[in-house]
């Protein structure tokens, strides 16, 4: 099974897309992740993006699809793959779907995580962590459970990232669903489409994604 995660940033589709992964034994590919591997590994296609990047320019759609096709081509890849991220735009959706077709496979299912904004707006606007250990808090879902002093190590200095502010969230917000608007409606006309209420912890949303599967599959 081919799958797509979309999500909006602060959704947890990361998450699941790790715990789906471990599940049906098929791996959740990070578009990030597997362009820094080619970059790392000096291929001709990790060169090129390398290329791009240094000059601070975006990687064109066709040199990404180029590395998932190179990712998917793997044996780890043949009973199926998590596209955690990617694509992000109608046009990142074609190229996608002419490389999947030259590889005789396809897309099956595409979950959208479904959060409300203003519930993701304080996800990530409200996370801090221990500058000493590292342990993730949030301000509105997971405080410290002594204000000032961290849990794990007794730390008492915290840092937030800057891009972290409710401002610039919101502006992140408004991109992401700027470009995906037309995105989930290609996918819902495309029949593939399964939405995921997940305003729920991990554990409670894995279970309905789990249970949407079964009945969609
Ligand atoms: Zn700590």
């Amino acid at each position: 099974m081919n799958i797509i995660f979309l999500g909006a940033p602060g959704s947890g589709k990361g998450t699941q897309a790790t715990m789906l992964s471990s599940e049906l034994k098929i791996p959740a590919i990070s578009t990030g992740e597997a362009l820094r591997r080619e970059v790392e590994q000096q291929s001709d296609i990790g060169k090129l993006a390398k290329s791009y990047m240094e000059s601070g320019k975006l990687v064109p759609d066709e040199v990404v699809v180029g590395i998932i096709k190179n990712r998917i081509a793997k044996d780890d890849c043949q009973n199926g793959f998590i596209l955690d991220g990617f694509p992000r735009n109608v046009s990142q959706a074609e190229t996608l779907d002419s490389m999947l077709v030259s590889l005789g496979k396809k897309i099956d299912r595409v979950f959208n995580f479904e959060v409300g904004e203003e519930i993701l707006i304080k996800r990530i606007s409200g996370r801090f962590s221990c500058k000493n250990c590292g342990a993730v808090y949030n301000r509105y879902f997971k405080p410290a459970k002594k204000e000032g002093i961290c849990d794990n190590c007794g730390g008492v200095q915290f840092e937030n990232r800057k891009d972290d502010n409710e401002e610039t969230v919101k502006n992140r917000l408004k991109v992401y669903h700027n470009s995906t608007f037309s995105l989930i409606e290609l996918y819902q006309k495309k029949n593939l489409l399964v939405s995921i209420p997940a305003i729920e912890s991990p554990p409670l949303v894995f279970e309905i994604l789990i249970k949407t599967f079964q009945n969609n599959s």
